[in-house]
């Protein structure tokens, strides 16, 4: 029986952050563990709400109360158990999730601080690991039925062990040289050290899944030969087309990059340097992947763009300054706006911005200002307004506002625009929507019969969480497509939105 009082004897508490000194001098991840003590302290501030608003916020369905409960009483093999019932990855999600879950939290509502339910995960999943390893789970009998999964981000990934599970044969198709999706490269070791990857790749392995990386489909093999030598095809090929900024003046000036060339390029740096092995010093175009000593200016708010400042401040820039066209959001919800239990539009610090960089709100770059020698010196930006009108958004600059910030590299992490339009789709008559994304039936079929998908490339770019949760969703309904026997679990349907008010 859970303590109903738990709350009210202890406060939220996470673990103490790495210290930013330390910290920037290396790429290892910023949380240490939190400890035993502390994390069953926390999962005891669980109510055990009778309606559980956290699975509402969660597109996966995760058994929160109970793995709470379980860590509360020490049971760690049976909370390790439940919790991968749902989710296939908790040590990606547990550590990069915004957690949908704890803004939904009850606690909330009563002005409390909702319980740590991420904290509590990465706890339990890295429990996994250290009490024996993630072991391969039995495999059923072989269907006799082959799939092809196109991309290896957490949404195929989840869909390939949910599906070889099944027993069906999967291979794995990815064209970049190692597994993972943005997991690998998109995303900083700081945030996500890459054992975690292998360790699952190696648990895929032992479940029978085939990794064929380096290849890509629609040019490295046809989706002819694809669709021959197996019963289903599911894309899952992410939303990687960056949106960026080509009316702005002085855009083509060196310096100038979309956030992902650098921040892939840096990711894969630190990646050749944990193996020994020499490293690219340069982009194709011959800019150096470094930001050492430069005045770095990112655009944008999100995740990519916080991603790029943790490693701008890693590899020594001298100054970064971080833009945004909206004004600084509220510290805390606006329940007018976004009442609980929805994601509210709030001030998120993350940890990089704890390690330095100047956040400047409400502005946009008029101009990339040229050096004169084609290598960009500054950006003008001006004072903005935002408004939407008829469903469009308009930016007014508040005029003698400009000014300059000195700029010798700049970063456009303004978002993505679906997934890349690429010789795949067209073989396969698979077309994109008007955001850029793949429609899936009510079965995450495609236009094409027998071709699915999921993830970032089905929903635009979103999050690990939703990508895993279509992940096994499609596979449910590959698996059922191929006439498999029993249900798999779908804990999403196309059509599900987040929880908001409007
Ligand atoms: C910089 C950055 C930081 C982020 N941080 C977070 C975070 O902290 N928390 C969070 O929840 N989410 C975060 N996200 C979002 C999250 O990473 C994505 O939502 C998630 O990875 C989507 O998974 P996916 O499997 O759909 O696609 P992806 O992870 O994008 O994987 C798609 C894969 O398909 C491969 N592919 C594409 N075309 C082909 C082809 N023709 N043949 C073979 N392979 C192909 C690609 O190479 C890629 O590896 C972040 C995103 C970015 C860009
Ligand atoms: S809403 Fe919060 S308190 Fe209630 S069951 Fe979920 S985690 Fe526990």
């Amino acid at each position: 029986m859970p303590d109903p009082n738990g709350f009210l004897r202890y406060d939220r508490r996470l673990p103490a952050r790495r210290p930013v000194p330390v910290r920037i001098m290396d790429w290892r991840e910023v949380y240490p563990p939190a400890g035993e003590e502390l994390i069953r302290e926390q999962a005891t501030r669980c109510m055990d709400c009778g309606i559980p608003f956290c699975h509402d916020g969660c597109p996966l369905g995760n058994r929160i109360p109970d793995w709470n409960d379980l860590v509360r009483t020490g049971n760690w093999d049976a909370a390790v158990e439940s919790l991968h019932a749902t989710n296939n990855f908790p040590e990606f999600t547990g550590r990069l999730c915004p957690a949908p879950c704890e803004a939904a939290c009850v606690l909330g509502l009563g002005g409390q601080l909702p319980v740590t339910i991420k904290q509590v995960e990465v706890e339990i999943a890295d429990a996994a690991v250290a009490r024996g390893g993630l072991r391969p789970r039995p495999v059923s009998a072989p269907t006799g039925k082959s799939v092809a999964v196109v991309g290896s981000g957490p949404a195929g990934l989840a869909a390939a062990q949910q599906l070889a599970r099944a027993g069906h044969a999967v291979t794995v198709y990815e064209r970049d040289d190692a597994l993972g999706g943005l997991l690998r490269y998109g995303i900083p070791d700081f945030k996500l050290e890459k054992q975690h990857i292998d360790r699952r790749l190696a648990q895929l392995a032992a479940e029978g899944v085939r990794f064929r990386a380096g290849v890509n489909v629609g040019v490295d093999v046809t989706a002819e030969q694809l669709r021959a030598e197996h019963d289903a095809v599911l894309l899952a090929c992410g939303a990687l087309q960056g949106r960026d900024v080509p009316e702005t003046p002085g855009r083509q000036l060196r310096g100038v990059h979309q956030a992902m060339a650098h921040l892939v390029a840096a990711n894969r740096v630190v990646a050749a340097a944990g193996e020994g092995k020499p490293a690219l010093a340069t982009l194709p175009d011959g800019t150096p992947i470094d930001a050492a000593g430069k005045h770095v200016v990112i655009i944008g708010g999100g995740d990519t763009a916080a991603d790029c400042l943790g490693v701008a401040h890693r590899q020594g820039a001298a100054g970064v300054h971080q833009l945004d066209l909206y004004p600084e959001p509220p510290a805390g919800r606006d329940a007018a706006r976004d009442p609980w239990p929805t994601w509210p539009w709030i001030l998120r610090d993350y940890p990089a911005h704890e390690e330095g960089g100047e956040r400047v709100f409400a502005v946009a770059v008029q101009e990339f200002v040229d050096d004169g020698t084609g290598q960009v010196r500054a950006v003008r930006i001006a004072e903005v307004s935002v408004e939407k009108r008829d469903g469009r958004r308009i930016v007014t600059a508040l005029p003698g506002s400009e000014r300059e910030l000195p700029a010798d590299l700049v970063l456009l992490a303004i978002g993505f625009e679906g997934t890349e339009e690429q010789p795949v789709l067209a073989q396969l008559g698979v077309t994109r929507n008007a955001r850029g994304a793949v429609d899936a039936r009510s079965d995450w079929q495609t236009d094409a019969d027998g071709v699915f998908v999921a993830g970032d490339m089905h929903r635009g770019a979103s999050l690990i969480v939703w990508a895993i949760a279509e992940g096994r969703a499609a596979a449910a309904a590959v698996h059922a497509y191929l006439g498999g026997v029993g249900e798999l679990p779908a804990p999403v349907d196309p059509a599900r939105q987040p929880l908001a008010a409007r």
